[in-house]
């Protein structure tokens, strides 16, 4: 048969062979500790009516679909109101976290070749815990990351980050909280820093924007990380994740509109019509927002408190499960619903593994820096109300756990090799082969394939993963 059809397929055959292909996903089963923020069966079946409808709209031209203009503007307003945003404030619907972060760089990169032109080689002080979207924000628009270390709760550094502030900052970043140790920066700090040397302050809250507001209207938390912080210039936030809209919703806020026009691109040098964007898209699709903002008024602030609230009593308990452990340790106290253990002397691979065994998804995380290999758990309404079998496997999980492993020693000479670059006739694809990874699918017990990438330097790592990504492309 031919790749592309001959003639028309029928619907029923389309639609059983999409569901056919979704059939090994990942669910809202509760048993997966990553990727999903499910809010429920009515959410979900809101937030499909809602994209469909949308589906038309393209916020490219708002004068054409003043649809997208009315859905953006409330989306927007709801957002900056729970950001505390002062008057004056914007903010721009974007397709995801990483589109939201990159925006925010390059808005601070042209509203700095404005405001500070003798800067020529701009800088951003990013915390070594911050997401890696950042450094594809400064790969795509050539402004260096100078990276910041952290305390021993995986918190910025205050003090590195004052000795590495240089006159060609631009802007300092801080999440609110990181994503593989889940907690948040010293926000006010780094702002008031930030703005004693004329450079932005950046704050992400892609994961928290949703949650930290609400848990703080509970009485369980107090961080600050919103506008109301003095030197806070912008802020990131996703609908897709604890907004629990579907995929392709986040949102990008700042202080006011002089950063908003850096932000924007508009063109009028080419034979077509004049483009003004406000974000990295041309055509814009308007669903996801839609939806998110279709989310937001079916659950309310009540709703989301109460999720919220009950997202944080399913970590908690599974903190503590990690804490009473002594085969276990925690590697931060979080300050949100999501976190990092690892293992005293056990092998963390094999717990995944045993974890794996038992139905569960659970995210296997590499050492870098400070943070050592370990397994990350994210909760949502979902897993939480399954938070305490976890907890009991878990712990079955530590029996006879084995002690922690070294790769295979053939295996890390050919790392070595490969990192030094002497690595002429050695293909990473062999490489792949030899662990066992064949036509894209990884072996069912992946212990060992972990503790060989754990091993390989990141630049190794990388080259690793692109190969295996590729595979399963080509
Ligand atoms: C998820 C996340 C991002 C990136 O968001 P995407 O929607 O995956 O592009 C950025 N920062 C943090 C803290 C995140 O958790």
């Amino acid at each position: 048969m031919s790749a592309f059809p001959e003639k028309a397929e029928s619907r029923e055959s389309i639609l059983a062979s999409v569901h056919a292909a979704r059939s090994g996903d990942l669910t809202a089963d509760g048993r997966a500790f990553a990727f999903i923020y499910d809010a429920g069966e009515s959410t979900r079946a809101l937030a499909k009516e809602v994209f469909a409808a949308c589906m038309p709209i393209n916020g490219l031209d708002p004068t054409a679909y003043p649809s997208a203009r009315t859905l953006e503007v409330g989306l927007v307003r709801a957002c900056l109101e729970l950001m505390r945003a002062p008057e004056g404030a914007l903010g721009t619907a974007t397709s995801g976290g990483t589109e939201s972060v990159m925006l925010a760089v390059k808005a601070a990169r042209d509203f700095a070749k404005k405001t500070r032109p003798e800067i020529t080689h701009p800088k951003m002080l990013l915390p070594l815990t911050a997401h890696a979207c950042f450094h594809k924000a400064a790969h795509y628009l050539g402004v260096e990351a100078v990276t910041v270390e952290v305390d021993e709760t995986f918190r910025a550094s205050l003090a590195d980050a004052r000795a590495k502030m240089t006159s060609d900052v631009i802007l300092v970043v801080g999440s609110a909280p990181s994503y593989a140790h889940g907690v948040v920066d010293p926000i006010v700090e780094l702002a008031a820093l930030a703005k004693e040397h004329g450079a932005l302050m950046h704050v992400d809250a892609c994961v928290g924007g949703l949650v930290l507001p609400f848990l703080r209207e509970a009485g369980l938390s107090r961080v600050a990380f919103d506008f109301t912080v003095d030197g806070v210039t912008s802020i990131s936030m996703d609908l897709h994740k604890y907004g629990f809209a579907p995929k392709g919703s986040s949102m990008l806020l700042v202080r006011d509109r002089a950063l908003r026009d850096a932000q924007y691109f508009a063109c009028a040098t080419w034979t077509g019509y004049t483009i003004v964007n406000s974000t990295t898209l041309g055509s814009k699709s308007l669903a996801a927002a839609g939806a998110a903002l279709a989310v937001v008024r079916h659950l309310g602030r009540e709703g989301y408190v109460a999720l919220a609230r009950r997202m944080w009593e399913a970590t908690s308990l599974l903190v503590e499960t990690v804490v009473a452990r002594p085969e276990l340790r925690l590697l931060a106290r979080p300050d949100m619903n999501l976190f990092a253990f690892t293992t005293t002397d056990g092998d963390v691979f094999e717990l995944a593994d045993r974890l794996t065994d038992r139905g569960w998804h659970v995210q296997p995380t590499y050492g870098f820096g400070p943070s050592p290999a370990h397994i990350h758990l994210t909760l949502d309404p979902t897993n939480a109300s399954r938070a305490a079998d976890f907890a009991r496997d878990l712990e079955a999980c530590l029996v006879d756990l084995p002690p922690r492993q070294a790769p295979p020693a053939e295996v890390v000479a050919m790392l070595g090799m490969l990192a030094s670059g002497a690595s002429d006739g050695l293909e990473p694809a062999m490489l792949m082969a030899s662990l066992g990874i064949v036509d894209g699918k990884l072996p069912a017990r992946s212990a060992m394939i972990h503790r060989i990438l754990d091993a390989a330097p990141p630049p190794v790592r990388e080259r690793l993963f692109v190969t295996f990504i590729g595979e399963l492309f080509s």
